[in-house]
């Protein structure tokens, strides 16, 4: 995976990054704060939520921002993108600029439990608890996912470990 040269990047390039990564809305985004009213990391009092996110990035502050936290607290509930009256899909944006972060190994350690999780279960989160709960709603008690499949779980596994986020030293 390229590593991002965060030094002198032009407005241009950092948009241009965030389209790649998978943020194609952001000029899309006229700053109406619509999505704002409905996310939970802007409830929380994050400083960075989906807005003054985007405004940094269109504005090519890229490097002033890598290192916050915000994004990581994005619940991915999609809320954003429901109510967005430009379609900019806002959530894809937050996530470009995960990728972007974790491109640079800017996690919040805070993403460092699901990715554990994943490694382990290849779910980011995974509780024996809902095993009760599945066979309460008439499901069975494991999920027929990566949980029951070795072969699944030892390519995520792999996966994991030969990407940038091995260097966490975390799995
Ligand atoms: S998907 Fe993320 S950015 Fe969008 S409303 Fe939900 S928490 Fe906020
Ligand atoms: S992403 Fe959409 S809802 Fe959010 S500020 Fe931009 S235009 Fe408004």
């Amino acid at each position: 995976m390229a590593a991002i040269n965060l030094s002198n990047m032009t407005k241009e390039e950092v948009i241009k990054a965030v389209v790649e990564n998978g943020g194609a809305g952001i000029t899309k985004c006229i700053q109406c704060n619509a999505c704002a009213s409905v996310c939970p990391v802007a409830k929380a009092g994050f400083p960075l939520y989906g807005r003054l996110l985007i405004r940094k990035l269109q504005t090519g502050h890229y490097e002033q921002i890598i290192e916050d936290a915000s994004s990581w607290a994005c619940q991915a509930c999609n809320r954003c993108t429901e109510i967005c009256p430009r379609d900019a899909k806002p959530f894809e944006i937050v996530f470009a600029f995960r990728r972007m972060q974790a491109k640079e190994l800017a996690i919040s350690t805070s993403a460092f439990t699901p990715l554990m999780n994943l490694h382990a279960t290849g779910h980011a989160v995974y509780s024996e608890a809902s095993k009760a709960l599945r066979k309460k709603v008439g499901l069975p008690e494991e999920p027929l996912t990566s949980i029951n499949d070795e072969k699944a779980q030892k390519e995520i596994q792999t996966l994991l470990e030969n990407s940038p986020m091995a260097e966490l030293g975390i799995f």
